[in-house]
């Protein structure tokens, strides 16, 4: 009896083309046809059969496509921007693999611009906080070249280590956005939103909240979801009011904010307290919103606030509370 499984696989095509005598192109020794590779780059090579795409799965094959892509001009801005978006929907372009290629391309000038020289180096690069490093885009000619597509893989949920650097280390030095006019990825990036404020992942909240490349500016939408849905992590509930704030949202007013408070406070809950402190200092004219008012810390409820010279750029982490 064949299984379900076998079955599938025999009707796949992908079985009849492996069964299929190999054409003489899929013959070529691995050495001749990464060569063949190396020396076209043309990324619909591995995807014309199977058996390509397997003697093309190397590292060095890989390599010389970013560098012809990702750090050379090819003199079709549209054509590269594609072929850009290409090379990191695939499943090889990890954050490992990445960091292996921007050490390949700047280690010999010595900065992260790739100009030998450089009066300001920049090196090694700080892939895991990108924000130590004190450059302006306009420093990175290469890196800020790169101008496509982020791939859905990076907006969603499960907000790993390795993905928030990726996403936070691309936003921050590249010239890559979301593409809002596909649907589908719209509603990718939407989610991975929602999903960092319920994973409790703050590092993933605060890219989502100071990024305008990866959607609108918060209000008191994402703060209500915050706080009914995500269980008012204050340091994710904090952030997003302040981020508001600093991109003009002014609009407090709340019926279910204010209900949830109420019930807070009489289930004696502290949060309560402190999100009503904070509702009411951002509907006082002028909108104040004080990180030390209110203060409180309990185990697993601590308020970690990050203070933004602009909306955008984070320099300064204080710990409140922290016993
Ligand atoms: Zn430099």
């Amino acid at each position: 009896m064949v299984s379900a499984n076998i079955q599938a696989a025999i009707i796949s095509p992908y079985y009849k083309q492996w069964k299929m005598p190999l054409s003489p192109i899929e013959a070529l020794p691995v050495e001749i046809l990464q060569d063949i590779f190396v020396r076209s780059l043309n990324l619909d090579l591995p995807l014309s059969s199977p058996h390509i795409a397997a003697k093309l799965s190397s590292t060095h094959c890989y390599l010389a496509a970013c560098f012809e892509y990702l750090y050379t001009h090819i003199g079709d801005r549209i054509r590269q921007s594609r072929l850009q978006s290409r090379i990191f929907a695939n499943r090889w372009m990890t954050w490992q693999f990445f960091q292996t290629f921007v050490i390949k391309a700047c280690e010999a000038a010595g900065c992260m611009c790739g100009q030998h020289q450089c009066e300001k180096a920049i090196w090694p690069p700080d892939f895991a906080n990108p924000k130590s490093m004190p450059f302006t885009i306009g420093h990175l000619p290469r890196l800020s070249y790169i101008k496509c597509r982020i791939p859905p893989k990076l907006l969603h949920g499960p907000w790993t280590e390795e993905k928030v650097q990726f996403l936070r280390f691309l936003v921050r030095t590249t010239s890559m956005t979301v593409d809002w006019a596909d649907r589908d990825v719209r509603k990718i990036a939407l989610q991975g939103k929602k999903d960092a404020i319920l994973e409790h992942n703050y590092e993933a909240v605060e890219l989502f909240n100071h990024n305008r490349r990866l959607g609108r500016a918060p209000t008191i939408e994402l703060v209500r979801f915050a706080v009914l849905d995500g269980g008012c992590d204050r340091s994710i509930v904090y952030d997003i009011m302040a981020s508001a704030r600093n991109w003009g949202y002014r609009n407090w007013d709340d019926e279910a904010l204010d209900k949830w408070v109420e019930q807070a406070i009489a289930q004696g809950s502290p949060k309560g307290q402190w999100l009503e402190l904070k509702l009411k200092e951002l509907r006082r004219p002028g909108g104040y919103l004080g990180p030390h008012t209110g203060e409180y810390s309990i185990d697993g409820d601590e308020l970690v606030v990050n203070f933004h010279r602009t909306c955008r750029v984070s320099e300064v982490r204080t710990r409140l509370g922290r016993n």
